[in-house]
């Protein structure tokens, strides 16, 4: 998606270990604008999927998760890194953090993700596919039916896309920006 990729290159940062720091847009200050445009072309890319839910995980995927449940009509559940006090039976999976570099728990309540839900999970990166595969395992566990992924931004050389394909080889995996490679200062979009 063009605009996203433009923005990216005027106002992302490549910082040391991999990182791609978006904060002027997607993870502190917000566009909604752009991400209302990536929501509506996330929901082209899946329009034929008969969607029932939009699976995330707080805190940064919310609000393109949310914009897009709005355009499918979909509830949006997003999966929590802490257990609150008011929830009961939940479904829990343990996630690899890339950004933080330690495994935490995230899980979703049992009331919100069934069987017989059409999933789809957004996210706003792909990079090691952890987050991804984890938010499977919490579908696999609920029996709802996982029908896609879509993220805003794809980091191609850190794996994520096949080792979802390796476990899921025939699911929908979509993003709106990929990044190719993060070098000192610079970054390079396919
Ligand atoms: P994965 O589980 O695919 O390794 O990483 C996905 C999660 O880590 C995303 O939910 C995202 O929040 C975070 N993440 C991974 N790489 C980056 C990055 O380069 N920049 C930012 N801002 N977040 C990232």
């Amino acid at each position: 998606m063009d605009i996203l990729k433009q923005r990216i290159l005027k106002d992302g940062k490549s910082l040391p270990g991999g990182i791609l720091k978006v904060d002027n847009f997607i993870n502190h200050q917000m566009d909604s604008v752009l991400m209302y445009q990536c929501a509506e072309e996330l929901m082209r890319l899946f329009a034929d999927k008969k969607i029932t839910k939009i699976l995330t995980v707080e805190a940064s995927g919310i609000a393109p998760a949310v914009l897009v449940g709005y355009l499918a009509k979909a509830p949006v559940v997003f999966a929590k890194k802490a257990t609150p006090k008011t929830m009961d039976k939940h479904y829990v999976t343990t996630v690899h953090s890339f950004t933080k570099g330690r495994d935490y728990d995230v899980l979703v309540s049992k009331e919100y993700l069934n069987a017989g839900d059409r999933v789809l999970f957004i996210d706003d990166f792909l990079a090691c596919g952890n987050a991804a595969l984890g938010m499977a395992d919490l579908c696999r566990q609920a029996g709802a039916d996982l029908v896609g992924m879509g993220f805003l931004v794809e980091k191609s050389f850190q794996g994520g896309r096949e080792k979802i394909a390796s476990a899921f080889p025939d699911l929908r995996v979509e993003s709106l920006a990929t990044v190719t490679g993060l070098g000192d200062g610079t970054i390079e979009l396919k």
